[in-house]
């Protein structure tokens, strides 16, 4: 049995430094939290969501002090931290000699990725903790992430202890992660906070290679970065112009007509709203479009900018061949 717990209930924290594991509400999407000093407790996470071992997990902090205690900030790291912590940007960095992260949290890897949530539930209890807390996405292993208590229970109730019900998620997508242990800054992951954010903050960052390349660097760099990975039940078609009726619309701007059942990301053409929604709108249609007896699900065209860069990458790894 998972248990639910309100936000502020002492039990969540309780819970994790005894080494179960606990969900929790962030900012971008749900995340199923571990004490990541823990090397069983960092195991359970891997085995709960049926997560490939070489994929490794971030660590969560409750501000920029505690997280730079466990790795290397270099000069941008710090700037970065100054202009977007608390915040959805994950940072990748040289794990400290001294740092009691558990190896497996990080794959093996020298380095760790690190974040500082801004939700005051997950502040909260990162505080109450006052260890790092291992935390990926609270769904099983390339599903479509939980942005509500309701979702984090479909995949994984009776597989964790409990989760932490906050309502919500307001940003709807994954950090950004950025790899700042080269000798310039690498954008493995698109995600909460815009590129173009960052590289005014930073100056240009990851230019001058083409996407294939940065396809297979980052899958290199990043073993986790796996093509098909958000999957939904149903197929996704990708930049569609036209729908059929035995199809699921998921619509960004004025609908295409005809379709079997359409959600709305976005009918002003709003990338932070429609990225507010994308994993609740591909949940929806995949469980209306599976009642209806439809084939697949035809997504329109989001445009780059913004947000619309890490809604782009995380359809593309929804339409994935599997
Ligand atoms: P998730 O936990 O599902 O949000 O995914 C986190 C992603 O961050 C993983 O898929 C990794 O690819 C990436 N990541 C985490 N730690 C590192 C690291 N030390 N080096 C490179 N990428 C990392
Ligand atoms: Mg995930």
């Amino acid at each position: 049995m998972t248990e639910r717990l309100l936000p502020g209930d002492p039990r969540a924290a309780e819970l994790l430094l005894a080494g179960s594991l606990v969900a929790f509400p962030t900012e971008t999407v749900y995340g199923l939290g571990a004490d990541a000093t823990s090397n069983t407790a960092v195991a359970a996470v891997f085995t709960a969501k049926g997560r490939p071992h070489f994929n490794p997990l971030i660590c969560h902090y409750p501000d920029a002090e505690a997280a730079f205690r466990h790795v290397e900030a270099s000069e941008l790291a710090v700037r970065l931290a100054a202009a977007f912590w608390p915040g959805p940007l994950t940072m990748v960095l040289p794990r400290r000699i001294t740092c009691p992260v558990a190896l497996l949290a990080g794959a093996g890897l020298d380095t760790l990725a690190v974040r500082v949530p801004a939700h005051p539930v997950a502040m909260a209890l990162l505080q109450a903790v006052g260890r790092p807390v291992a935390a990926p996405s609270a769904n099983r292993s390339g599903a479509v992430s939980p942005t509500t208590a309701a979702h984090v229970l479909d995949g994984l109730g009776g597989r964790i202890a409990a989760v932490v019900d906050g309502g919500p998620c307001a940003v709807g997508v994954e950090s950004t992660v950025l790899d700042l242990s080269g000798p310039r800054p690498f954008l493995l992951r698109p995600g909460g906070v815009p590129r173009e954010a960052i590289e005014a903050v930073v100056g240009p960052i990851g230019s001058g290679i083409t996407p294939a390349a940065a396809e297979q660097s980052r899958t290199l760099r990043s073993p986790g970065l796996l093509v098909s990975h958000y999957a939904p039940g149903l197929p996704v078609r990708l930049a569609a112009s036209e729908v059929a009726a035995d199809e699921a619309l998921l619509a960004f701007g004025a609908p295409l007509p005809g379709a079997g059942v359409v959600f709305q990301l976005s009918l002003a053409g709003d990338t932070a709203e429609a990225a507010a929604s994308l994993f609740t709108g591909l949940r929806w249609l995949d469980a209306e479009g599976g009642r209806l007896g439809l084939r697949g699900i035809a997504a329109m065209a989001v445009p780059d900018g913004g947000l619309g860069a890490a809604i782009n990458d995380r359809l593309q790894r929804a339409a994935a061949p599997r």
